[in-house]
């Protein structure tokens, strides 16, 4: 069996302090991270168990996670294992990098986004310079902000070409872009307007439930972060049985790790191995309009 897990724990907390973020400047008490700890210690032991299956992990943390050494931990003991395909994991990137060099970096792939109201440019192209030395594959992504598009324009110039820069649509706010924005951020992300959209999903077939599952602390498995009801526990001897097609019992699905899984969208045919880590498998932002705009430095 082939199955991607999106590993989501009681860690709850952030080193940043974005101001729409539920998690800023959030500490937790010495307790809520024991307990932390400890479901991701029964976690990596699970799949480490699981050598009939091949595995992939995406940490998708309430926070940040990588600033934690039992995270980075956890993902260089994980990609050393045979059966595990890859381990992903969401950051704002502003941890110490040198812990990469205990895994094994053919697995691991990192998703790290640049929040302009809490690190400087040139710190985070920094850090990304340094992911690139230690030879780590990595997408950037922003939130496209209109008040932000010089920002992201001087981020897309100044990242090194074959590092793909993502962006998501700001959608709390109907009609929030203009032909021209839209065109500005396609330039730079030519999948950005599928990302602009809520996808229609009611009914429809997702892989979520059958080869993706959201998983928390205490093993529950969701098909999706979006969709709540349980399916199953990770840790019950029957958990594989809980795996099947179903169609989406949401209205909509607007968030890249949830409609990348949808079989319409074909975007599996886009990311190819990369899909955890939202690396397309051939550099499709150099092909946009606007590549010109593509140093070539770094
Ligand atoms: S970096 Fe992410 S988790 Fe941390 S405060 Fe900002 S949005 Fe929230
Ligand atoms: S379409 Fe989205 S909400 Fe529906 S099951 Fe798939 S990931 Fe979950």
């Amino acid at each position: 069996m082939n199955l991607s897990i999106l590993y989501r724990g009681p860690l709850s907390s952030c080193n940043y302090a974005c101001v729409y973020c539920p998690f800023a400047k959030h500490r937790e008490t010495a307790a809520e991270h024991e307990r932390d700890r400890v479901a991701l210690e029964r976690f990596v032991d699970w799949v480490a168990a699981q050598h009939d299956h091949q595995i992939g992990v995406f940490f998708t943390p309430w926070g940040e996670a990588l600033i934690r050494k039992r995270y980075q931990q956890a993902i260089a003991t994980l990609t050393q294992l045979a059966h595990v395909t890859k381990v992903a994991i969401q950051t704002n990137l502003s941890c110490r990098l040198d812990w990469v060099e205990a895994c094994d970096k053919t697995r691991l792939g990192i998703w790290a986004t640049y929040h302009p109201s809490q690190i400087t440019r040139q710190r985070f192209l920094n850090k990304c310079a340094e992911l690139d030395h230690r030879g780590v594959r990595f997408s950037v992504g922003v939130v496209g902000l209109t008040e932000h598009s010089a920002e992201i324009a001087a981020l897309r110039a100044e990242l090194p070409a074959q590092v793909y820069l993502w962006i998501n649509a700001y959608k709390r706010q109907d009609d929030y872009y203009t032909a021209d924005d839209l065109a500005r951020f396609t330039a730079i992300d030519p999948l950005f307007p599928i990302n602009t959209i809520r996808h229609p999903s009611e009914g429809r077939a997702c892989r979520a439930g059958e080869s993706v599952i959201s998983v928390d602390g205490d093993g529950m498995m969701r098909r999706c972060h979006f969709v709540q009801t349980p399916i199953g526990n990770l840790y019950a001897p029957d958990w594989a049985a809980a795996l099947q097609p179903r169609a989406c019992s949401n209205a909509t699905c607007g968030c890249h790790i949830g409609y990348v899984h949808m079989d319409h969208l074909k975007l599996y045919d886009v990311f190819g191995a990369g899909v955890l880590e939202r690396i397309p498998s051939t550099p499709i932002w150099l092909d946009v309009a606007g590549a010109s705009h593509v140093s070539t430095k770094g």
